[in-house]
């Protein structure tokens, strides 16, 4: 079995592999030099100085080799021939395979805005991005995040810590506009902006403006002219889906899977980052989250095997920012009503609902809620409204 990709996703399938039993041969081929590291606490513990780099790796040698996962690591699969079988690396080697796995993962948007070469402009993917944004941050004066979302947000709290000037330009008119409701954003708008951040919405970054090669500024397409030293652009992620595309596989915005991880090859499967999932009512939905790479890869695995393990599981995500912790479980886009369930100032939950179901709860400061909202979505239970706002109700007794 050949995984390209030593991310998450690809570790875990090598993972799922050795777990269902499989007993030949796991290639991961990865083209960092690291070996499979954790990324969210990049923008978050590990920024904040919180945890050490060694902590970020998810195994030790020992265990891969226990587990005799070949790791072949700073070295890119460079072409994937499906009639015969077989990988090509970067460095010419051949690999030939039975089933092939794919976990290439996603790599960060760059706008082509004039200014995103110059020096002390960034964007985070990586453990090198992390540890230059880090030093970068300890020397800057003013820093400009350009985009609101959850990467940039983590950062901008992460600046503001350790005292930078910190402005976040948002194309939108609200922060993590895409993955959370109107409420929640005011929230996070209020907490920035209550710790410092200069807040810009609806702004369109014209150019990113230096001298002597390095940044300087950012200038808005409404003509305002913000200086900076560092620039940190978090505008979303690309799937590294190139390698499935030229090897003629089905891709749309990633390379397309069903809820078992299956490709349009039926020798080759694929998790995390670099997909997009087709659900069964033919939605294509593109998740960024370590729970969806995990469960894919679960699922990816166990049908490299030829085993039916399908991926259901509600959606879940978190952000930490400050001392707020943001969960998320399910989707609330079209959601047509909302319940607050608040037990204090910055400790809540928001229920939405579709047509009477519960689809999704995002918490603010509230793990056990998240937990129990997860364990609801997956079995399908909808509290009723008033139930769901009354913090003194207790809603486990629903799960039985
Ligand atoms: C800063 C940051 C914060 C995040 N925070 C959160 C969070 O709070 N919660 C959450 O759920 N998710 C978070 N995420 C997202 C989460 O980390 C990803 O969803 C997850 O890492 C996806 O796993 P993956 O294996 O698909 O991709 P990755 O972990 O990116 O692994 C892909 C690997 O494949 C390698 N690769 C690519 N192409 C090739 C090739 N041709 N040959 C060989 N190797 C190749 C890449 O170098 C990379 O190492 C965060 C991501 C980032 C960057």
């Amino acid at each position: 079995m050949v995984i390209i990709g030593a991310g998450q996703a690809g570790l875990q399938i090598a993972e799922t592999l050795r777990a269902e039993g499989f007993a030949d041969e796991i290639v991961l081929i990865g083209e960092e030099k690291f070996p499979p590291y954790q990324r969210p606490p990049l923008s978050k513990a590990w920024l904040n100085g919180e945890t050490a780099e060694e902590r970020l790796f998810f195994r030790g040698a020992e265990f891969l080799a226990a587990k005799r996962i070949d790791m072949r690591l700073g070295v890119a699969a460079k072409s994937i021939d499906r009639a015969e079988r077989n990988v090509l690396l970067a460095d010419g080697a051949a690999l030939s395979y039975s089933g092939l796995a794919l976990a290439t993962g996603a790599r960060a948007r760059i706008p082509p805005i004039a200014g995103v070469d110059l020096a002390g402009v960034c964007s985070l993917r990586d453990i090198e991005d992390a540890r230059e944004i880090s030093r970068r941050i300890g020397q800057a004066e003013n820093i400009v995040i350009i985009g609101g979302g959850f990467i940039g947000l983590e950062i901008a709290a992460a600046a503001r810590k350790r005292g930078r000037a910190v402005t976040v330009i948002e194309a939108l008119d609200r922060l993590m506009a895409r993955a959370v409701s109107q409420k929640i954003s005011a929230f996070f708008a209020d907490l920035h902006r209550a710790h410092g951040v200069s807040l810009v919405f609806s702004a369109q970054v014209a150019a990113i403006e230096g001298s002597e090669g390095r940044v300087a500024a950012v200038a808005t397409a409404d003509g305002r002219k913000i200086p900076a030293d560092l620039v940190i652009i978090g505008v979303g992620a690309v799937p590294n889906d190139e390698l499935a595309r030229a090897a003629g596989l089905e891709c749309s915005r990633g390379v397309v899977v069903d809820k078992y991880g299956r490709t349009s090859d039926e020798k080759i499967v694929a998790a995390g980052d670099c997909t997009v999932f087709r659900r069964d009512d033919g939605r294509m939905i593109h998740f960024e989250s370590v729970q969806y790479a995990v469960e894919m890869a679960k699922a990816a695995g166990a049908s490299l095997l030829g085993k039916s393990k399908p991926f259901v599981a509600a959606p879940w995500f978190w952000s930490d920012q400050y001392d707020v912790k943001l969960q998320m479980a399910g989707l609330s886009e079209g959601f047509d009503a909302m319940v607050e369930r608040r037990s204090g100032e910055s400790a809540f939950s928001l229920f939405y609902y579709r047509q009477g179901e519960l689809i999704a709860v995002d918490s603010v400061n509230r793990p056990g809620e998240h937990l129990l909202a997860r364990r609801l979505l997956d079995a399908h239970i909808s509290p009723e409204p008033a139930q769901a706002g009354d913090p003194a109700s207790d809603l486990r007794p629903l799960l039985r």
